[in-house]
């Protein structure tokens, strides 16, 4: 196959510009994620480097070669401070120039003007130190689990391996630089044309880790609950609801923690809205702390919290929600130097059937919940059939009490 380079790299211009463009306007439809605009103008800033290296022969080799590089090493050191923008880091501005600058003095130096092996080696070296470091921010953020980050680290990495091996397989491929044949290198066309691949393939890589990071963001904002970090209420049920079907194909005992700060209008009332949401935050990181990381737990809203704990037997579970209790009265006790005092109340069922009924679990534990707080709060009470029972009794005849009370309202109004 041949390929003429005058056209690749008119072909590259175009599409690097075209892409940058591209960029700049995701960007400005999301301002939300600023690496978007660094990668743009990495983009754009490579288009005016490939101009000016098309300029070879026409314009002075200062322009056509020092400054074509100089830009072209800036435009990596961009896309590499978009990387750093993107995972949260400081721009380096001294390192965003570093490239650029050596290369000019390098340049300058009169021992290498007709080095060309060696200024091809510094050349390579620059690119191949950016585009590492570029794949390097990209893996220390892994921890965000973005699928298309791992295809952005392999092209940066490859690309980058390319640009080291550049050196040793110039010897290899017919180009003799001294008789300055550049354009009709076959080195030169392979260079070019994998530089074109690399500049279409990244630049979409990168938009597609700017959705998906946004995707990502939207789904934990619809998930989390914002003030204590943890699920919130549908979160909570929806994993509850996957647990329930990963139960039917291996039941064990589960137990399900109601869980409600006590008298927690009062705090409100007594110390301030504000420092009512740090002991919600203070009562998240008690109860974290005593779960074992494999339960789950959510606010359900206001200051009701629940949690399940799957194969555990009735003791440990009361043992957890005692701990839970025990844990956050001791630190509830001064929060932000106030003596607020907190406690929670902790109603608690165990499930021993084959499958899990949570909205009647939840009942359940709610059941041991009121009576938690009926025998004076801070306390911690397990759902029985007995308990149930009475308290089926208790609401039968409140309502058998409130149907006389209506009926001798009406026979009186009669
Ligand atoms: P009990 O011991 O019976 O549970 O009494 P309580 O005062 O805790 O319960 P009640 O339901 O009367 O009051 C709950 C209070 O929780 C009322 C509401 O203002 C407050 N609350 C709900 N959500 C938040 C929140 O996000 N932050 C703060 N600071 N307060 C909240
Ligand atoms: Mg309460
Ligand atoms: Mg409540």
């Amino acid at each position: 196959m041949s390929l003429d380079v005058n056209t690749l790299f008119m072909v590259t211009i175009y599409v690097e510009a075209i892409l940058g463009l591209l960029l700049l306007f995701a960007w400005a439809q999301n301002t939300a994620i600023t690496a978007v605009c660094w990668w743009g103008f990495a983009h754009l800033i490579r288009a005016a480097s490939v101009m000016l290296f098309g300029m070879y022969g026409v314009a002075p080799d200062l322009i056509t070669i020092d400054l074509a590089n100089a830009l072209l090493f800036t435009a990596f050191a961009v896309t590499w401070t978009g990387a750093r923008v993107f995972d949260g880091r400081p721009v380096e501005p001294v390192y965003l120039v570093t490239g650029a600058v050596l290369w000019l003095l390098v340049c300058r130096l009169p021992v290498l003007a007709d080095a060309y092996d060696i200024r091809a080696f510094i050349a390579s070296g620059i690119i191949t130190a950016y585009t590492w470091l570029t794949a390097y921010e990209f893996w220390r953020g892994r921890s965000e689990q973005l699928v298309s980050r791992w295809p952005a680290i392999f092209m940066l990495f490859a690309h980058g391996a390319l640009f080291l091996l550049r050196t040793p397989l110039v010897s290899m491929l017919p180009w003799s630089p001294s008789n300055k044949e550049m354009f009709g290198s076959v080195w030169l066309t392979v260079l070019s044309f994998e530089a074109l691949l690399f500049t279409i393939s990244i630049a979409f890589i990168l938009l597609a880790m700017a959705k998906e990071r946004t995707e990502l963001r939207h789904r934990t904002a619809a998930m989390v609950d914002p003030l204590t970090g943890i699920a919130n209420r549908r979160a909570f049920l929806y994993e509850a609801g996957q647990l329930a079907k990963r139960h039917l194909a291996k039941p064990q005992r589960t137990a399900v923690l109601l869980i409600d700060l006590d008298h927690f209008k009062s705090i409100n009332d007594r110390f301030g809205h504000a420092l009512g949401d740090r002991v919600l935050e203070v009562f998240t990181e008690a109860a974290r702390q005593s779960l074992r990381s494999s339960d789950l737990i959510g606010r359900l809203g206001g200051e009701e919290f629940a949690a399940i704990m799957h194969d555990v037997d009735s003791e440990k579970a009361v043992a957890t929600a005692e701990r839970i209790r025990e844990s956050f009265a001791q630190v509830a006790q001064e929060v932000d130097g106030r003596p607020v005092c907190a406690t929670v109340s902790i109603g608690i069922v165990i499930c021993e059937a084959p499958a899990l009924d949570m909205p009647e679990l939840l009942a359940q534990a709610d059941q041991a919940l009121y009576f938690a707080k009926e025998r004076g709060r801070n306390r911690v009470e397990v759902a029985s059939l007995e308990m149930l029972l009475d308290r089926k009794e208790e609401q039968d005849a409140a309502a058998a009490q409130a149907a006389s009370q209506t009926a001798a309202a009406k026979s009186a109004a009669a």
